[in-house]
């Protein structure tokens, strides 16, 4: 006799259990013989022979019989009764012995009921099967059924039932409990072969749809094709829109869009009244680039070589971008932090954006937001404006064809906000790293991904600058060139291009140093050179007419013949004044143009002790000009009483140029403390400091600035807050050797150092 352990199977009495000859083999560990006697027996778990133990198996098993081995490789043991294993070996060969005894089932089933039931299910089976290929083979299994344990055992392999419940029911004593249970096991897996079968069938109609779908594209297209050949000129310009919607890779929300406004297009005809809006639209839509550009990878020598070709001197901010590159590269981004160039005008910020697209490898675009006023600027306007554009960063993008340009913002101190709502705000979305990924312009109506953008901002100063926008980027700072700076981008850049534009040749001219020095004195006063710039173009034009009217080459052009080709008389410099007059003194001021030299002017009349500012004074510096009045009071106790007989009247002169800020302070006093005391200090002494209300002087901003506009200026001593001292870094070399810098803490020390204190 052999011991049979199976798993997941319907085992109940009164049915056929199939086997695979190879499963009976492997499980008992000898050859199928026929009508020899088995015990069927349950494993609790899936398990091979060798893994088997006595208590793998559940304790109630079944006896029975093999009925047949067949051909084809499988077995038919017939089942019998079922048995309790009152004891089981499993010896270490894995071969199993059993003692076992009859189980008796209670006998409570009516046969006639059974019977009855029994056709039922058989008649359930057949219709299901109808219809089906296999539904003819499994009439003949359904025919030879004569119990509800041969439909059990012959559905188990497509039953979903557990190994319990399917050996529940060979623990069942009850004969009509173990019936029910099968029954409604059958007709539940009858059940949800027809569900399975219904999703079944809904998936191939999808599929269905779906092939018809593109069945019925092909054949529009076709057709389309058919009409285009009868009609070129008509329909051309759609079939091209069409064909660039599909190709140009946009991302799917774009894609939507496009195609609805597209077909929404085809249906208005070219005539329709949206169609123009449509066609301009889809027209800049697909004209973005939406395809991402692979990052190169950048070689920081060549990188520098192109930026020290391009531009002379700017060693910090080469440096600085030279970093900026350094971690794009480790971080393979394609944008890094966000650069803010700041600086006076003509001092190199926009070109040198110009060169690190240069240095990149990739392409420029340059935005200028000077005088923008409205939200719509740079996000553009909704479609449903008439005459709606899309914003000037989209247009920028557009313009330039990729998706990954170095993209100079020129000027954005130059924002402002108007009731169309805050550009600012715009921008600040624009350079958000967390949000530009998905840029919604209003007139695209769809996201755009900026995050490969290099952003580079430019301005003048930082006062206008909002708050959280200036946060976000990181300020580099052009400081303006001194004259032998200025000589030499003339003679390295600005002269060649000149000279090239105006299509002079070697030997046409003669332009010396000493002429470009001439010009710089006498024809510019700025930090930047973009003034020397215009001059220079200016002379290379005149020297291109003088050759073309018959003048001989080379055209000379020295400092003393200069006025003749300029279009301009010299610039009147505003050198320091020769005479030193008490209450007169020099002061420096820092403007969005660069450093600039200052004259403050006290006098004392009859009167009553009234103070009087003029020269387009800020509240600031009016604040300073008290705090001097008080600060004099108090250092000449004797002359306070004076003041009070007197009115006193400060006055900057250079009315047009606007004036603010703290750091005047330390002249306003010195001013002051020279009229009371009635000794002159001399003009070629400059001063910059905010001043406190206990006579301390304190830091000020823009100090390179200021000392290059002493330098310029003719200045030769400067008194400077101690606290800036670190500052003089930042201050070319040319221009501290040519000041004597004193740094001060107090009013006190200034005073005295000027020999204002002792005098009477
Ligand atoms: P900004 O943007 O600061 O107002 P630009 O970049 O427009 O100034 O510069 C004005 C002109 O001066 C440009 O033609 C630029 O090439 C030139 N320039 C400025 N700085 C340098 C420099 N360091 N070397 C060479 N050319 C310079």
């Amino acid at each position: 006799m052999a011991v049979v352990p199976v798993y997941n199977m319907i085992t109940v009495p009164d049915s056929s259990l199939f086997l695979q000859t190879g499963v009976y083999r492997a499980m008992t560990g000898r050859a199928p013989v026929e009508n020899e006697k088995v015990t069927v027996i349950v494993a609790k778990r899936e398990a091979s022979r060798r893994e088997l133990e006595s208590d793998s198996f559940y304790p109630i098993g079944v006896s029975g019989q093999i009925r047949e081995v067949n051909e084809q490789g499988y077995l038919v043991i017939r089942l019998g009764q079922r048995v309790n294993l009152d004891e089981v070996y499993v010896f270490p060969d894995k071969t199993i012995e059993l003692t076992v005894s009859r189980r008796a089932d209670v006998e409570d089933l009516d046969p006639a009921d059974a019977a009855l039931r029994l056709t039922a299910i058989k008649e359930e089976l057949l219709s299901f099967s109808r219809g089906f290929e296999w539904g003819e083979m499994l009439r003949g299994f359904v025919a030879a059924w004569e119990s509800i344990g041969d439909v059990g055992a012959g559905m188990s392999p497509w039953m979903s039932a557990s190994n319990e419940a399917r050996y529940a029911l060979l623990a069942e004593d009850s004969r009509k409990a173990r019936f029910d249970k099968l029954e409604a096991m059958i007709y539940e897996n009858l059940e949800l072969a027809r569900v399975r079968l219904k999703a079944q069938s809904a998936q191939r109609a999808d599929h269905e749809k779906l092939y018809k779908e593109q069945a019925l594209r092909k054949q529009i297209d076709y057709l389309q094709q058919e009409l285009e050949e009868m009609h070129p000129e008509e329909e051309s310009d759609l079939r091209a829109l069409e064909k660039k919607i599909e190709s140009c890779g946009m991302n799917e929300t774009a894609l939507k869009e496009a195609r609805k406004l597209l077909a929404r297009l085809k249906s208005e005809g070219q005539s329709g009244h949206e169609s123009g809006m449509l066609t301009d639209y889809l027209e800049f839509l697909t004209s973005l680039p939406w395809k991402k550009e692979e990052a190169k990878t950048i070689s920081l020598d060549e990188a520098e070589q192109i930026l020290d070709a391009d531009h002379f001197g700017l060693e910090k901010v080469k440096k600085r971008i030279l970093e900026q590159l350094a971690v794009m590269q480790l971080k393979g981004q394609q944008s890094g932090s966000i650069l803010l160039f700041v600086g006076a005008p003509g001092t190199g910020k926009t070109s040198i954006g110009q060169s690190i697209a240069k240095a990149l490898g990739r392409e420029y675009v340059r935005v200028s937001l000077g005088g923008v006023r409205d939200e719509a600027d740079i996000r553009g306007h909704r479609r449903t404006y008439i005459g709606a554009m899309p914003g000037r960063i989209l247009d920028g993008i557009a313009k330039c064809g990729v998706s990954n340009p170095v993209m100079v913002l020129d000027e954005v101190d130059k924002l402002s906000v108007s009731y169309n709502g805050d550009p600012a705000a715009a921008l600040l979305e624009v350079l958000d790293p967390e949000q530009n990924f998905s840029f919604t312009d209003h007139y695209l109506n769809v996201p755009y991904d900026l995050s490969d953008v290099l952003f580079i901002c430019t301005a003048n100063t930082l006062d206008t600058i909002p708050e959280p926008l200036l946060n976000r980027m990181e300020v580099i700072r052009f400081q303006g060139y001194t004259p032998t700076e200025k000589q030499e981008i003339a003679l390295r850049h600005l002269l060649p291009k000149a000279l090239e534009a105006a299509g002079l040749k070697d030997g046409d001219t003669e332009i010396s140093p000493e002429t470009i020095a001439h010009i710089i004195s006498e024809y510019t006063r700025e930090a930047g050179v973009r003034g020397l710039k215009k001059r220079i173009d200016t002379l290379c034009r005149a020297a291109a007419v003088q050759l073309v009217r018959g003048g001989k080459p080379p055209v000379v052009m020295t400092p003393d013949n200069l006025r003749e080709y300029m279009d301009m008389s010299p610039i009147r410099q505003k050198n320091v004044k020769e005479h030193a007059e008490p209450g007169v003194v020099t002061g420096l001021a820092w403007t969005q143009v660069g450093g600039d030299v200052l004259y403050i002017e006290t006098k004392a009349t009859k009167g009553s002790g009234k103070l009087t500012i003029t020269g387009q004074l800020g509240d600031v510096m009016k604040e300073s000009a008290q705090i001097a009045v008080s600060l004099v009071k108090s250092l000449y106790p004797d002359k306070a009483e004076l003041l009070e007989k007197e009115d006193l009247h400060i006055h900057v002169p250079d009315g047009a140029t606007p004036k603010d800020g703290p750091s005047a302070g330390i002249t306003l006093t010195t001013a002051l403390a020279s009229l009371v005391s009635g000794v002159p200090v001399p003009p070629a002494v400059a001063m910059t400091g905010e001043v406190s209300l206990q006579g301390s002087v304190n830091p000020i901003g823009g100090l390179p600035e200021k000392l290059m506009a002493a330098q310029r200026s003719g200045v030769k001593k400067v008194f400077i807050p101690a606290d800036n001292v670190d500052d003089l870094r930042d201050v070319a070399k040319e221009v501290r050797d040519q000041l004597t810098i004193i740094p001060v803490q107090s009013v006190a020390e200034v005073l005295s150092k000027l020999s204002l204190t002792q005098a009477n």
